[in-house]
């Protein structure tokens, strides 16, 4: 599984860094959505998950491998 993020939508709430640091983090110049991990490990799938869930800005998507 693979996630990206659409720059455009991220407005850097950082939803997602709180929800899954192990493969998100926060831009320090623009406070956007930076991924560490797009190749997510399988351990940290069900917190990518959630973190898309959660994104107010519908910003992030997973793609199948
Ligand atoms: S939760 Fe969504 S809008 Fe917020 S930083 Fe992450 S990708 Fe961007």
């Amino acid at each position: 599984m693979k996630v990206v993020v659409n720059l455009d939508l991220c407005q850097g709430h950082a939803r997602c860094e709180d929800l899954c640091p192990e493969v998100f983090s926060t831009d320090a110049v623009e406070g956007k959505c930076v991924i560490e991990n797009a190749e997510v490990p399988a351990e940290f799938e069900e917190k990518v998950r959630l973190a898309v869930r959660n994104c107010p800005e519908g910003a992030l998507r997973v793609t199948k491998s």
